[in-house]
């Protein structure tokens, strides 16, 4: 528990050996939030190389940035939506 945000270790195997991933949500909040979703950017999921765990911020903040995405693209289809029916 005390190691908790020494992030950059893996959790399982000790190993420092990672690689940083993303999530689509990621991609997606960096799109429709854009330029404010690219901080999602900031806080990649770390994958171990070899045990292949995945740990890190990045890890923990998912469940938001996947709210936060879906929050975005309702918010921008209700606006297309809107705009549409103006023209139409
Ligand atoms: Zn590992």
């Amino acid at each position: 528990m005390g190691m908790a945000f020494k992030g950059d270790v893996c959790p399982k195997c000790h190993s420092n050996d990672y690689v940083n991933t993303y999530t689509v949500w990621h991609g997606l909040l960096a799109i429709f939030w854009f330029p404010v979703g690219l901080i999602g950017l900031a806080f990649p999921i770390k994958k171990c190389i070899p045990c292949q765990t995945t740990y890190g911020v990045g890890l923990q903040i998912t469940k938001i940035v996947k709210i936060l995405a879906i929050t975005g693209i309702v918010f921008v289809s209700l606006l297309l939506l809107i705009i549409l029916t103006k023209i139409l």
